[in-house]
Formats: structure tokens, sequence, C-alpha cells
């Protein structure tokens, strides 16, 4: 049937909706792909590791064993349990009254804003960074507000400085990303005292990402601070973290929240009217992937670590191109600038000819925040030979588009 009057007006709200580059550069790439070209694919954030081989174990049995019906919306108690331990592990107080589970780490990062913001309240977010936080800021009704990652003297930092000027009376939250997606950037333990002395001072909620907490370099263990483990910020802070990164379980579409036990009940209200609860097998993989041998973790870290110094090091031998060592998460964050000052592109287009003249799939470092032209994020969690390839290409793209 069809209507003269067409179909009815979209929600306004959708406007304020970001999507997250990567997904389209990773289509283009395929486009590519299917036409028979070779690509380097360096765009999306994902461990090229498989799920640890007892997580896939745990997955299966259960599935076999029909370990597949709804749980309890704040996830099964072994899950739970062995969260508290892991958050135990962090120096995180956790209890079981703080720890939800979640379909991701991205439903958890909207539910943080959903659970904090009112129309009006203003949220102060990193640029560059992860697009979806500004899409969840203005979802919640919020706005966002930009504190900068900025190189200084060749580091990624953060000016603490100007976090406090960018408060005003209508400011909710910080939020905060440790190890950082795009930069690498990796708060100390002293920094996340400053930031809990700003939320204390300033009545705040802290919102900290930490799904790249395990891949952090400069700590033997892997394990950057977390903002929760700040004596008495537990209180006031919501960790959103997941399976992803560091267990390598991107498409398993597994996370979970840490979060003040003043916010539990409403969280898990909100797990309950979206999802019910993540799926069962998926969170006994989760069990054993938390509790059980840890070796892949490990393996995937040490194997990150030698990728990036091999891989930063090969994209500051191309002419034009500076890239500070990032301390944690997988991304290179490379500086370009003078690369385009010499070839007259865009961002952008430096970006897309890169891609469909020489077949290396990046991101354009607008696409986490203006702060970001002028840089391209490749992700360095591939194998060693695709990134030694990545950079002759880059090499050879920077010759031929005239450097
Ligand atoms: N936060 C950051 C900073 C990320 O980079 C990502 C993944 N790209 C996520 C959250 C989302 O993780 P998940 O796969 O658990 O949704």
């Amino acid at each position: 049937m069809s209507s003269v009057l067409g179909a009815p007006p979209r929600a306004t709200r959708l406007s304020a909706l970001a999507i997250e580059g990567a997904f389209a550069v990773a289509a283009a790439a395929r486009a590519l792909e299917q036409q028979g070209r070779e690509v380097i694919h360096l765009e999306l954030g994902q461990p090229d590791f498989p799920s640890p081989p007892h997580a896939i174990a745990a997955g299966i049995g259960a599935l076999e064993a029909d370990d597949a019906k709804y749980t309890a919306p704040a996830g099964i108690p072994e899950l739970r349990e062995a969260l508290v331990a892991y958050a135990r592990g962090r120096g995180i107080p956790a209890t079981l009254g703080n720890v939800v589970v979640t379909s991701a780490a991205k439903p958890m990062l909207q539910y943080a804003l959903l659970l904090t913001v009112n129309p009006g309240d203003e949220v102060l977010i990193p640029s560059p960074g992860f697009p979806i936080y500004p899409s969840a800021v203005r979802l919640a009704g919020g706005t966002e507000r930009y504190y900068g990652i900025r190189l200084t003297d060749g580091r990624w930092t953060v000016s603490w400085d100007e976090i406090e000027s960018l408060i005003t009376p209508r400011t909710r939250a910080i939020m905060l990303n440790s190890p950082h997606n795009p930069t690498g950037w990796t708060a100390t333990a002293d920094d996340m005292v400053r930031i809990g002395l700003l939320a204390e001072q300033h009545n705040l909620w802290v919102i900290s990402d930490e799904i790249y907490s395990g891949l952090a370099y400069d700590y033997a263990d892997g394990i950057a601070p977390s903002a929760a483990a700040v004596p008495g910020l537990l209180d006031r802070t919501i960790i959103i973290d997941g399976f992803s990164k560091r267990w390598s379980m991107t498409g398993w579409r597994l996370g979970f929240g840490i979060v003040p036990e003043s916010l539990w009940e409403d969280l898990v209200a909100l797990v309950i009217n979206n999802t019910s609860c993540a799926p069962p097998f998926i969170q006994r993989g989760g069990v054993a992937a938390v509790a059980g041998s840890q070796d892949v973790v490990h393996a995937l870290r040490r194997s990150l670590h030698e990728r990036r110094d091999r891989f930063v090091a090969g994209l500051n031998s191309v002419p034009g191109v500076h890239c500070a060592l990032p301390s944690g998460a997988f991304y290179a964050f490379a500086d370009i600038r003078e690369l385009l000052a010499r070839t007259g592109l865009d961002t952008q287009t430096f970006q897309s000819k890169l891609l469909q003249e020489f077949g290396v799939a990046g991101c354009p470092g607008t696409d986490f925040g203006t702060i970001g032209d002028g840089f391209i994020r490749f992700s360095f969690a591939t194998a060693a030979p695709k990134l030694d390839r990545g950079v002759e290409l880059l090499n050879a793209a920077a010759k031929a588009f005239g450097a």
C-alpha cells in the first residue's frame, strides 16, 4: 500500500548520532577487495588473535547444554563474581553490587550517559576521541565540551588546567579514556588522583572507558591504573569495560560496567529495557576468559608491544610522517601534517587516495574530532609482515603524491 503522504517524519534526535568512521573505511576496503585488489587493513580496532580457546569451548559447551534461556539481567553470578575478582586485581574495591554485565562496552557507554545526564547538562570529553562519545552525550540530552589530548614534545598529554577551566555549573561528568583511542595516551595513577580531586571539588561523575586497560605497555603486567581504584572514587565513577580488546573477543559483544552501588538498580533497569540480559552462552565464554588462563592475553600484549615498536619506527622512517609512541591500546596516530603541506592534500583526501590507489586502509584523524586534522590512525593489531607492507606502501604513496 502506498500513501500520498509518504513516510512519517523520522525522530529529530537522530541528528545527534555520529557513526564510527572505521566501519565506513572497512566497507570501502572490502569493496576494493571484491574487485580483486589487495588491501592492508589498518582501520578497525580489532586484534587479529583468535578468542581464547577456553572461552570458545565454554561457549560451545553451554550452547550444547541448552544454556540458552534468559539470565538474571545483571548477568550470571559466576561472571559477576569473576568480574569482581578481576576488578579487585586492579585495585578497585568492587563487590557484586557494583557489577553489571552488558552486551559489549558500547551499550554500557550509552547507559553511563543515560544514568547521569539530564537535558542541558555538559559532559567533558576528549578530542581527539572515540566518535561515539559525543553521540552518546547528545542522545542523553547533554552537550559535549571537548578537552584536548595534545602532542607536547613528542608525547601525548592532557592539561588538567584546561579541564578545570572547562568546568561550569552545568558540567555533570568528565569522560576519560585510558589507554586512549586514538592516541594511546595512558593516565598514570597520579593523573587519576587529579581527576578524582576535580570530580570531588565540583561534584562531578567520572565516566571512565577502560576497555584498553590490559594493553598498557609501560606497566609490567600491562594493566593501566583505574579511576575507580582511587580511594573514595568508586562512589562517583562509572567504569566501561568489555571483552573485545584484551581478550580479543570483538564479535562476542560482551562487556560490563562497574558502577557506584547507588546506580546499580537503575543500570539493571536500563539493561532490562534494552536487552533483558546478555546471551547466557556468551557469558559462559566470558567466565572462562576472565577466570581461566591469561596466557592468551599476555601473548597478545607482548605481540602488540613488538608490533608497536616495529610499526612506529617504520612510520617515522617515512619522510614527512611523525608518530609518537603510544603507551597503550593498539593505534598509531601518525602526524602527517608535513606530508599534507608538501602534497597539498587534506587529511580525508590523503586517507582516501592512500586506500584507493595504494590499498592501505587507515582512518582520517578528523573522524576523531577537529584536533585530529593532519593525523591518520592506523591499528597495529595485525601481523608484522602486513604492517611492514603498510609502511612500504605509505612511503610509495608519499612519493607519488609529490612529497
Ligand atoms: N570504547 C573505545 C574507546 C573503543 O575503541 C571501543 C571499540 N572500538 C569501544 C569502547 C567499544 O567496545 P565494544 O566492542 O565492547 O563495544
